[in-house]
């Protein structure tokens, strides 16, 4: 065990200069770096009211959760006392730690100082309750550290990556380190009990992994990029003590280079591969990066839906057979969505292939999106596809892992725009604002406006001193059949690589690139393996699918019909927020259709995605 003292001059010997290293700019093989969230100023008709809406009421309603609706935070109250009972799951203290986590990034994008002292009010509790070894985790130490790190499903590890997550994000925003320094105390004090010659440890579910890279990351300390490493190698290898389940439910059946079907719990399995994404950025595990392509066909071509879901079923919160997809149980939670938009964007960084970013862009507006109401103050955990009636977002769960996730995921969705390689700037995303950043040696200005996801046309206009010598690297999207570019008005002569269209040049100043993605509304098919789909199509229009509310097709919402003489129409309308929805007509019936993000936002009753279809 490591003493109070010991852990005290560690951190002291972490100097200034060792913490403003930034080890990812020097040895990465990350072929693209993205440009992070606080460079993007987003200023976008569909983003920005999400993005106040956070703000102004997910924020409150979380904070409101913790403190007065739940115990969580009388947990680490009670902790620091060293008495009282702990309340809840034995988990919640993730949640708590997320939240601060989106807390931070909000006050990124829109600095408060009320908010930031509600910050530092739970960081001091948290610091408060850690023990002088660095263990925290309120559950144990409120009823019997005897029992600590005996049971690997416990989720303390799973938590000391929350914590680190959020002390890293705080840090960064603030330069404040004191939730950095308990984060710090906590990973030293695990690697006193585990690691090579000393315990081993299948961390039931993942998340410490990515976290332990973030922490190399800020503090320079390689130690913990090594401990990530370790962790990762640990599992597969029979080392789970005490399994309730199935070894495959936390993916711990066979080495992770070994790794070629998803299966098991889907948040756990894509912490798991991000987690292996960020360790092989470093160390050039070609292993990982080889399973981790098996694995992206095994979920995108066998197991996701059409909305980026994924986790077919309840029974495990994961995986079942591939191509066994239906709607009306699927699981698809919330948490899992944001988990394949945190994946598929390590997946681009490495590759530069835009089909990564094309599911990034598909979990993100349907899957994750679908997870929170239009105000922001209800959420859900289980995203099904289908509805017979009753089923709305709650104000909250028990475990709330959704919600929480919403919260930190929300405030920091500039972070999926743009990337920066040696030879490129990246456009991954369209999203009106402007990013700076620096790109051929130079600092370069973006401001982009944009009507996406409704309309396909987006200018992008260049800010620079002098000229700049670099490729510009466009996203066309997969779903995109035809598109036009232009440069200052005239076609940008771009080739097209791994769906990007590229354009290489000398930009100037004021250089102005115009996009036009044609974004038809289209009856889409499922593959034919999936026996819940058959006879049935969906409706996409660019980015979004789209499903029928019972509320807009009230007569004959189950008799309901698609067919091959169908004609889509696409209407902008102000119901929902402002969505363009789609109104498909067959013969001398309509069915009207709204974005799948914008359900059950009225009404609790019926929906679908996937409609009868006949082929006339
Ligand atoms: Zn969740």
């Amino acid at each position: 065990m490591m003493n109070h003292s010991f852990s005290l001059a560690a951190i002291a010997a972490l100097t200034a200069a060792a913490l403003s290293c930034n080890p990812s700019e020097e040895s990465s093989l990350k072929k693209i770096t993205p440009v992070d969230f606080s460079a993007v100023k987003i200023d976008d008709a569909f983003w920005s009211p999400r993005l106040m809406s956070h703000k102004e009421t997910t924020l409150p309603v979380c904070i409101d959760q913790i403190e007065n609706q739940t115990g969580r935070i009388r947990n680490f109250e009670n902790a620091a006392a060293r008495s009282g009972e702990h309340s809840g799951i034995y988990f919640d203290d993730s949640d708590v730690y997320k939240a601060l986590e989106g807390m931070a990034y909000s006050l990124q994008n829109n600095p408060d100082p009320v908010l930031e002292a509600k910050c530092d009010e739970w960081i001091d509790k948290f610091a408060a309750a850690q023990m002088e070894d660095g263990y925290i985790n309120t559950f144990y130490i409120l009823t019997g550290l005897d029992k600590r790190w005996t049971d690997m499903d416990k989720h303390e590890m799973y938590c000391a990556g929350h914590m680190i997550e959020a002390g890293v994000a705080y840090y960064k925003v603030t330069g404040k380190r004191k939730l950095l320094d308990v984060c710090i105390r906590m990973a030293d004090h695990m690697m006193s009990v585990f690691g090579p010659g000393k315990r081993h440890w299948v961390p039931g579910h993942e998340e410490i992994e990515l976290a332990l890279v973030k922490l190399y990351q800020t503090t320079g300390e390689k130690k913990y990029l090594d401990f990530a490493e370790w962790l990762i190698e640990n599992r597969g290898h029979g080392y789970y003590e005490g399994r309730a389940w199935d070894p495959k439910y936390n993916q711990d059946d066979v080495p992770v280079s070994e790794m070629s079907e998803i299966a098991g719990h889907a948040v756990r399995a894509m912490y798991l591969y991000c987690g292996m994404a960020d360790v092989a950025a470093y160390t050039g595990n070609k292993g990982y990066m080889e399973a981790l392509d098996r694995l992206w066909d095994d979920v995108v071509l066998r197991n996701m839906y059409i909305t980026g879901g994924i986790g077919q079923t309840s029974t495990n919160e994961g995986f079942s057979e591939d191509y066994d997809l239906p709607n009306l149980t699927a699981y698809c939670e919330t948490c899992a969505s944001v988990g394949m938009v945190l994946w598929n964007w390590r997946m681009n960084q490495f590759t530069g292939d835009s089909k990564y970013a094309d599911i990034m862009e598909k979990a993100l507006f349907n899957g994750a999106l679908a997870g929170i109401s239009l105000k922001g103050d209800h959420f859900f955990y289980v995203n099904p596809l289908e509805c017979e009636g009753g089923m709305q977002r709650l104000a909250w769960f028990g475990c709330a892992c959704c919600p929480s996730q919403i919260c930190r995921f929300l405030p920091s969705v500039g972070n999926y725009v743009y990337g920066v390689s040696d030879e490129a700037v990246w456009i991954n995303l369209y999203m009106g604002g402007t990013a700076s950043f620096k790109a051929g040696g130079k600092k370069v200005t973006l401001s982009q406006k944009t009507g996406y996801p409704w309309t396909g046309d987006t200018e992008i206009k260049v800010g620079v001193k002098g000229d700049l010598r670099t490729q510009f690297r466009i996203r066309i999207p997969g779903w995109c059949k035809a598109y036009s570019l232009e440069v200052n008005g005239k076609l940008a002569g771009e080739s097209v690589e791994k769906g990007y269209a590229v354009i290489d040049r000398r930009w100037k100043d004021g250089d102005v690139i115009s996009l036009h993605l044609e974004m038809p509304a289209e009856m889409v098919a499922a593959d034919p393996r999936v026996k819940a789909d058959l006879g049935k199509r969906a409706i996409q229009r660019g980015p979004l699918v789209y499903c029928a509310e019972e509320i807009d097709n009230i007569d004959g919402y189950d008799s309901m019909k698609l067919t091959s003489d169908t004609v889509l129409e696409a209407i902008e309308c102000s119901i929902l927020g402002g969505i363009t929805e789609i109104n498909a007509y067959s013969g001398g019936s309509k069915i009207t259709c709204i974005p799948y993000y914008a359900w059950d936002n009225r009404y609790p009753g019926k929906m679908k995605v996937w409609i009868d279809y006949e082929e006339k």
